[in-house]
């Protein structure tokens, strides 16, 4: 009698509009989560893969329920096109960072810059100015690029500099001599 009744009563459950609802309730959400992972795989292998058949491939997977995704995630490719792109750009970026090396002292290899005369750390001389406009001049340049003084003016300043010092060292030549020779006789006696 019971049995009966817990058989009816079963019988009833399954067939109930309740039961019913439940049921569906639970495939619809089968479903959702079923189409979302397919989706979300769509999505992700577009984020991984430029190549569209191979993106088709990955949704097709990702279409298997819920066994797919989990293949997918073992076999996408680890990077991103966007996390590609920016690793590229970095890498451009540091080898023209390399190729232009930073200007440093030739003597204590500290820091200088191209407009430096002299280093500021070791007071080495890096570059003679100019003798009209004062400008940094590079060794091989042969005119001022700022005032367009040819290099050579320099030289020839110098040159009568250097006559008059060398007019002025000859004036002081027999004195010298002259000194030398008494302290000479100094440390004699
Ligand atoms: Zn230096
Ligand atoms: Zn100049």
């Amino acid at each position: 009698m019971i049995r009966v009744v817990t058989g009816s009563g079963l019988h009833d459950v399954f067939h109930s509009t309740g039961f019913a609802v439940g049921r569906n309730v639970a495939l619809f959400l089968v479903a959702v989560f079923w189409l979302g992972f397919a989706y979300w795989v769509y999505r992700d292998a577009r984020r991984r893969l430029d190549d569209a058949w191979l993106i088709a491939t990955a949704t097709l997977v990702g279409l298997v329920p819920f066994v797919g995704p989990l293949v997918y995630l073992l076999f996408r490719p680890p990077e991103t096109l966007a996390d590609v792109r920016a690793r590229e750009i970095e890498v451009r970026a540091l080898k023209a960072h390399l190729r232009k090396p930073e200007p440093q002292c030739p003597v204590c290899r500290s820091a200088i810059q191209a407009s430096y005369l002299v280093c500021p750390v070791c007071t080495t001389q890096l570059k003679e100015p100019c003798a009209h406009c004062s400008a940094p001049l590079e060794p091989l340049w042969q005119a001022c690029p700022y005032c367009a003084v040819p290099v050579g003016a320099k030289v020839e300043t110098i040159a009568t500099d250097l006559d008059v010092a060398l007019t002025a060292e000859a004036a002081a030549i027999p004195q010298k001599r002259s000194k030398r020779a008494g302290s000479q006789r100094a440390a004699a006696s």
